[in-house]
């Protein structure tokens, strides 16, 4: 049957297509180390897990309102206050299935034919094919010659009559980076005066390291909380990427249209699974801290362990649970980041994502969401691949 154009020119998502081949492969009982996947290796937290079986048993098995429970807006509200020192209240949430879900429903919402839309290279897989959904059109900013680090004075480049978005992402998948304070600041003064909205995934904000901190352009002034919308998610801090909990975080006039939007697609996340969202927010925060601590020891082994490696080079990411290695002394050789990727697993079963998905065909990422064990032996087995080349 015919597929739709639009459809047609929506690549499937790399990250979550490398890691099902992983699961495929390990199925086959194939010894793969998978450096692929987008979440943390740690369970749900118990008591996470107990509020929604809880739920279940109390009978939260129905719909909810569309954009979320009252209580779980509460608890974003309660949440973004603590951390952003913000007032908000429920009219200025929504929770959707998954932040990617709170993204979609939001550029669908803002950006039509015409609008141009700021996206920082590199770049998490899914923003320019969800710009490109909503019919506007992504404008790459390319990092890599600065370190990775998005400038206002890149974004000022960029800024053209038709810019109506940008997108901060800090820490940044897949570099781990943060963006510089006084840039934000820069940004944000230029987004005022151009009239550009602010989306700020912050979806990584309790994953930094280095005793560095969180700073989101939302805490700048109330002119510039106004046009910006913060997202975030369940998924990463509390180690529940298969419950689909996200929000976003905004203008009321706004969320009301996304939240009517989600009422003609998915209705509202999982009642349960709010449940569980509910008591992440709102129980003792230690585990996540512990969590962080257990990324930033990883963060150190992996960086020093593809440093051993000849024609690789790395920045230490600020932030998140990925490393984004440079490939460049390896391009020649296998021409393309997918080239090496498909190299790495088929000659000692290592599983990367290629940088080609995240606009930069030079790099190749690593999560570390995975144990020491496996970052030890997955790179001892890369750089045995690559020396015997
Ligand atoms: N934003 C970024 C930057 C991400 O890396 C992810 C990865 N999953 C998401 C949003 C979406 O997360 P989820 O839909 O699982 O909440
Ligand atoms: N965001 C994660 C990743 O980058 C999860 C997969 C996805 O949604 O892309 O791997």
């Amino acid at each position: 049957m015919k597929i739709s154009t639009l459809v047609s020119k929506i690549p499937a998502s790399p990250t979550l297509s490398i890691t099902a081949k992983v699961k495929e492969l390990r199925a086959q009982g194939k010894d793969v180390i998978g450096f692929g996947a987008g979440e943390p290796d740690f369970d749900t937290p118990d008591n996470i897990k107990q509020a929604a079986i809880e739920a279940i048993n109390k009978g939260v098995t129905k719909y909810t309102p569309v954009g979320g429970s009252p209580a779980l807006k509460e608890a974003v509200c309660a949440s973004i206050e603590a951390d952003y020192g913000l007032q908000t209240t429920p009219d200025n949430v929504i929770v959707s299935c998954g932040a990617k879900h709170s993204l979609y429903n939001l550029f669908l919402t803002l950006f039509e034919q015409g609008d141009e839309v700021i996206c920082a290279a590199p770049y998490w897989v899914s923003y320019p094919p969800m710009i490109e959904i909503a019919g506007a059109t992504p404008v790459i900013v390319d990092t890599r010659s600065e370190g990775m680090k998005l400038t206002a004075a890149m974004v000022k480049e960029a800024i053209t009559a038709r810019t109506r978005g940008i997108i901060i992402n800090s820490p940044s998948n897949p570099t781990g980076m943060l963006v510089e304070r006084k840039e934000l600041e820069e940004i944000a003064r230029l987004c005022v005066e151009h009239d550009i909205i602010i989306i700020s995934d912050d979806i990584y904000n309790k994953i930094i390291f280095d005793d560095k901190e969180f700073f989101s352009v939302a805490t700048i002034s109330p002119e510039v909380a106004r046009r910006t919308f913060i997202i975030n998610g369940s998924s990463k801090t509390y180690s529940m990427t298969g419950w689909r909990i996200g929000y976003c975080v905004g203008d009321a006039t706004v969320i009301k249209a996304m939240t009517r939007l989600q009422s003609q697609s998915t209705s509202n996340p999982t009642s349960f699974a709010q449940e569980g969202a509910v008591v992440s927010l709102r129980s003792d925060q230690g585990i996540v801290e512990e969590r962080r601590k257990i990324f930033e020891k990883r963060r150190d082994l992996i960086v020093s362990k593809i440093r051993e490696i000849p024609g690789l080079d790395i920045i230490p990411p600020d932030g998140s649970f990925y490393s984004f290695p440079s490939i460049k002394g390896y391009l020649d050789r296998f021409g393309s980041a997918e080239g090496l990727a498909d190299y790495l697993l088929e000659k000692v079963l290592v599983a990367v994502v290629p940088g080609e998905g995240f606009g930069a065909d030079d790099h190749m990422r690593l999560s570390f969401a995975t144990s020491e064990k496996n970052i030890i032996e997955g790179l001892e087995r890369i750089k045995h691949a690559l020396t015997a080349l």
